[in-house]
C-alpha cells in the first residue's frame, strides 16, 4: 500500500509521513497536519460490528497511520486502552430517553480526551524511534482544563519525554485544577497562567514558532511536541469511537444497515466534531453534524453567518472545556472547504490572527451543509441536566448537557427524526458542583467534595478512581506566571 502523506494546511509543497506529523505537532509555518485525502475503511459494517475496541481502534488508524507496522501499531493500542479503563468495552453506549450516549470518560482523568491521550505518548514515542530522533522531547500544552490532566497523565513518567502543561487560573473546576497539580511523574510541570485559556494557547503556538527557541533547545538536547488536539496523532484516535458506536448500535440492532445517523458534539476546539466528519468521510452513515457550543458561541455564529469573530466578550460558564474563542481545529475545515487551497487557508488565519475575524466565502459555505450549529445558555444547560435526571434518572455532566439540549432543540425546530448520538464528554462528578446545582439548587451551599458522595447518592453511580485518588493527595505543582512570561517559564523549568 502507498503511504498517507501529510501537508501542512498553510503550504502545498511540503509533505511529511504520518510518524512525523505526529511528531511535530504543528507544521513549521504555522498549520496543521491533513492526510492528502481521507482514506476509506477497507473493512465492512458487518465485519466492524464484532470488534472489541481495540481491534475497531486497528482498522480504523492503520488507514491513517501508514507508515507505523502493524506491529507498533497494535502494541500502541494495546498500551492505551487497558486497565486504565473502568470498563472493557473503553466506550459505552447507553441510551437515555430517545438519544444514544457514547460515554467517553471511563480513562483515568474520566473526560474523553483520555481516549486520545492515552495512546498518544506511545504513537509519539514510536515515532522518534522511526525518524531517529534522539532529543527528548518536550511537550507543551495549554488546557482549559481536560487536556492537561489527561495529558500529564499519558506522559507521566514515559521515558524519552518531559510534559510542561499550562492552566488558565480560575479558569477551570477545582476538581480539574486539583487533578493537575497534584500530578505525579519526575518529568511533569504544572503552571498557571494570569490570563484565559486564549492566552495559554496563543502563548504555547509563540513557542512553537519560535525558531531561536528551538535552536538553544536542540543544543540542550529537547525538542518541543504537542499534545494538544492539533496533533493528528489526537485526532486520528478519536474518529475511532464514531466507527465503533455506529457499529454498536447496529449490533444492538438500534439501527437498521446503512441507516443515518445524527451526531451531536460538545464542542471547544473543534477536534471531536472534526473526527466525527472524518469517520463520516471514511465511510460510516451519518447525516448530520450538530456542533454544540455554550454561552461563547462562536462556532454557531460561524455555521450562521460564514463569519469566524472571536471579538467578543469571553465568558466563564459551567462548561470550562468548551470555553474558547478560538477554535484551533477549525483550520483543517476551513482547509477542506477551500478545496485543499493552503494560500487561501494562510490568508483567512492571517485575518484571524490580526482582525480576530475572517469570511469565508460563498462557495465554502456550501461545503459546510453536514454541519449544523446549535447553543445552550447556562440555564437551559442547567435544566437539561434536571429535566434529563427527573425523566430518566440519567445524570450527565455540564458539557454533555449542551450537547444534549442542543440535539433535543435541533430535533424540535427541524422535524428531523433521524436518530442521534451525543458524545458523552465528562463524568459528572468532575464537574459535582455545577451537576448538583442544576439538580436542585439546595446544594449549592455544599463543599464540593462532599457533593460527590451526593452525587453518587443522587445517581447510584460509582465514585471514580480518579476522584477517590484527589481527595487526599498532596499538591505538588505551585507554579503561576502572565501569559507573557510563559518563555522564560519554559526555559527555567527545563535549565536552558
Ligand atoms: C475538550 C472537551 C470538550 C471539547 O472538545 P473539542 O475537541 O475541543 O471540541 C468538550 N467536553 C469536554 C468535557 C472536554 O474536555
Amino acid at each position: 500500500m502507498m503511504n498517507l502523506l501529510y501537508k501542512s494546511t498553510r503550504n502545498a509543497e511540503r509533505t511529511v509521513t504520518a510518524s512525523q506529523a505526529v511528531l511535530k505537532g504543528l507544521a513549521e509555518d504555522g498549520g496543521l497536519f491533513v492526510p492528502e485525502y481521507i482514506p476509506k475503511l477497507d473493512v465492512s459494517m458487518d465485519e466492524l460490528k464484532d470488534m472489541s475496541y481495540q481491534e475497531t481502534a486497528y482498522a480504523v488508524m492503520k488507514q491513517f497511520l501508514t507508515d507505523y507496522t502493524e506491529e507498533e501499531l497494535k502494541s500502541c493500542i494495546e498500551k492505551a486502552y487497558d486497565s486504565k479503563f473502568d470498563t472493557e468495552v473503553i466506550a459505552p453506549l447507553v441510551k437515555v430517553g430517545d438519544t444514544y450516549h457514547l460515554e467517553l470518560f471511563h480513562g483515568a482523568t474520566i473526560a474523553f480526551k483520555d481516549m486520545a491521550l492515552s495512546i498518544l505518548p506511545h504513537l509519539l514515542t514510536t515515532a522518534a524511534k522511526k525518524n531517529g530522533v534522539t532529543n527528548e522531547i518536550v511537550i507543551l500544552t495549554a488546557t482549559s482544563g481536560d487536556t492537561g490532566k489527561a495529558a500529564l497523565a499519558g506522559f507521566a513518567d514515559v521515558p524519552g519525554t518531559k510534559i510542561i502543561v499550562f492552566y488558565p487560573k480560575g479558569g477551570v473546576s477545582r476538581v480539574q485544577e486539583l487533578q493537575m497539580v497534584t500530578q505525579k511523574g519526575e518529568n511533569t510541570s504544572v503552571v498557571a497562567i494570569h490570563g484565559n485559556f486564549d492566552n495559554a494557547q496563543s502563548g504555547v503556538k509563540a513557542l512553537f514558532e519560535d525558531r531561536e527557541l528551538e535552536r538553544e533547545l536542540n543544543e540542550k538536547g529537547y525538542q518541543f511536541s504537542s499534545a494538544n488536539s492539533i496533533n493528528i496523532g489526537r485526532l486520528v484516535p478519536q474518529v475511532v469511537y464514531y466507527v465503533y458506536a455506529y457499529a454498536k448500535l447496529l449490533q444492538n440492532e438500534e439501527i437498521a444497515d446503512g441507516e443515518k445517523i445524527n451526531v451531536t458534539v460538545p464542542t471547544g476546539n473543534f477536534g471531536n466534531i472534526l473526527a466525527a466528519y472524518y469517520a463520516k468521510q471514511m465511510g460510516v452513515p451519518i447525516a448530520k453534524l450538530i456542533c454544540a457550543s455554550n454561552e461563547n458561541k462562536v462556532l454557531f455564529d460561524f455555521f450562521q453567518t460564514g463569519v469566524y469573530d472571536k471579538n467578543r466578550e469571553f465568558i466563564l460558564t459551567s462548561s470550562p472545556s468548551m470555553d474558547i474563542l478560538i477554535s484551533s481545529n477549525l483550520e483543517r475545515l476551513i482547509y477542506t472547504i477551500a478545496g485543499q487551497d493552503a494560500q487561501k487557508d494562510a490568508e483567512l488565519m492571517r485575518q484571524l490572527n490580526t482582525e480576530g475575524r475572517y469570511e469565508i466565502t460563498p462557495q465554502m459555505r456550501e461545503k459546510l451543509s453536514d454541519f449544523v450549529g446549535g447553543y445552550a445558555t447556562e440555564e437551559e444547560t442547567k435544566e437539561e441536566i434536571r429535566t434529563t435526571y427527573e425523566r430518566t434518572g440519567y445524570v450527565m455532566d455540564t458539557h454533555t448537557a449542551v450537547a444534549a439540549y442542543v440535539c433535543a432543540k435541533y430535533r424540535k425546530d427541524t422535524g428531523d427524526k433521524t436518530k442521534c448520538l451525543v458524545a458523552s464528554t465528562a463524568s459528572p462528578y468532575k464537574f459535582a458542583r455545577s451537576v448538583m446545582t442544576a439538580i436542585d439548587e439546595k446544594y449549592a451551599a455544599e463543599d464540593e467534595m462532599e457533593l460527590i458522595d451526593e452525587l453518587h447518592k443522587v445517581s447510584g453511580t460509582e465514585i471514580p478512581r480518579a476522584i477517590e485518588e484527589i481527595r487526599n493527595a498532596q499538591i505538588r505543582h505551585t507554579r503561576e506566571c502572565d501569559a507573557e512570561a510563559m518563555k522564560d517559564e519554559v526555559k527555567e523549568i527545563l535549565g536552558v
